[in-house]
């Protein structure tokens, strides 16, 4: 058994000061925040991050869900998944956000996940969490198992030749469509973070998943106003319908007028090293009239960059049929 400290942060500022003695931010910091411990704790156990302090953030003032001045929202790192998918304005006004949350999981695991872990969630490459198998992500230099091994789960966009791993949050994705904003405090101060920005591509440094510095607290994600007049929505596809994570999946928010798309923002998880913008396919639908059609085109041109590996093939055609029916379910076109 391997030996760590457990602390527990009373206010911002000491959970700060203990996480300031991370070294190294993401991979083999000795120090690491525990919120609901279901990514943590669990890596843990398997061997594969083995932090020598745990600074436990559950007691800080950071699980509140607070209307903003300009109409948007305002959510703490410490509101659970559960209570941030069944809060009656995320399921009137940030639909795509609530069915995210519910789709990811269960609901045990989803009454303890926090906002802030699911943020930061690592992947679930299998060999990432097998300490027998190389893994540049676990241990930088060591090789890539996935990228001639088992790959039918992980990305066809952002990849490199050094990782091909997805970012696996439901969360996330649709945070990524409504162009979400991540509030972070640590040593150099506080920083607001444009949610496009946090998480990294693999490149030749796949275990630096975010541009948080050693010791970073993050301490709310930050929703702009809803958009009036439109509609969103959030389809996953994997292989059984719950407990299970994503092989593609489309965060959809739309406006239509006049039978015309108008301003249409469209996210993907299941296929990305990070939540995946697809913006050529959002200006392609600007404007369009909207018919099966234009949506087929759209869903082709988003994928148009896709490099599948091995046996991952399939999720080309798998994504395209997403977000296809995602943009249907979204303009009415199709019922859920
Ligand atoms: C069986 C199973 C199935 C799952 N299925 C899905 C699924 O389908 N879809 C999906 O999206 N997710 C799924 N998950 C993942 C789950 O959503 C995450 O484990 C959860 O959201 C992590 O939140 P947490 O609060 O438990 O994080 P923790 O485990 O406490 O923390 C995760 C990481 O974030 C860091 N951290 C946490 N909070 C902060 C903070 N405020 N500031 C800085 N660092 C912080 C921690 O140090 C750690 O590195 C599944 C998990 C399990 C175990
Ligand atoms: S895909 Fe990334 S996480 Fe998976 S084995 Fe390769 S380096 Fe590790």
């Amino acid at each position: 058994m391997e030996r760590f400290q457990y602390t527990r942060a009373r206010t911002i500022p000491e959970a700060i000061g203990i996480g300031a003695q991370a070294t190294t931010a993401q991979q083999g910091a000795p120090v690491r925040f525990l919120a609901g411990g279901t990514t943590l704790v669990d890596l843990m156990k398997l061997n594969v991050e083995h932090p020598t302090r745990l600074v436990d953030i559950n007691h800080l003032a950071l699980n509140a869900i607070e209307h903003m001045p300009d109409g948007g929202l305002r959510i703490g790192a410490l509101v659970r998944n559960a209570a941030l998918a069944h809060d009656a304005t995320v399921m009137k006004d940030y639909r795509v956000l609530s069915e995210a949350l519910l789709s990811g999981a269960s609901a045990q695991l989803r009454n303890v996940a926090t906002t802030g872990g699911n943020l930061l969630q690592r992947t679930r490459c299998m060999y990432f969490r097998n300490t027998a198998m190389a893994c540049n992500k676990r241990e930088p230099g060591s090789g890539c198992s996935a990228i001639a091994g088992d790959n039918r789960s992980l990305a066809i966009l952002g990849t490199s030749p050094q990782c091909i791993a997805t970012n696996p949050s439901d969360m996330n994705v649709a945070l990524a469509a409504l162009d979400a904003t991540v509030q972070v405090q640590g040593s150099k101060g506080e920083r607001t973070i444009p949610f496009r920005d946090f998480h990294l591509l693999p490149g030749d440094t796949p275990h630096r998943e975010t541009v948080l510095e050693p010791g970073d607290l993050v301490t709310h994600v930050t929703l702009a106003a809803p958009r009036a007049g439109a509609t969103s929505r959030y389809l996953k596809l994997r292989d059984r319908a719950s407990y299970e994570f994503a092989l593609a999946s489309a965060a959809v928010i739309v406006e239509v007028s006049g039978g015309r798309f108008g301003n249409v923002s469209i996210a993907m998880g299941g296929i990305g090293t990070k939540p995946w913008r697809m913006t050529a396919a959002e200006q392609a639908l600007a404007g369009a009239p909207v018919d099966e059609a234009t949506i087929v085109r759209a869903a082709k041109l988003a994928l148009a960059d896709a490099k599948p590996q091995s046996e991952n093939g399939f999720k080309v055609e798998l994504a395209q049929r997403c977000l296809a029916h995602a943009l249907r379910l979204a303009t009415g076109m199709a019922a859920s």
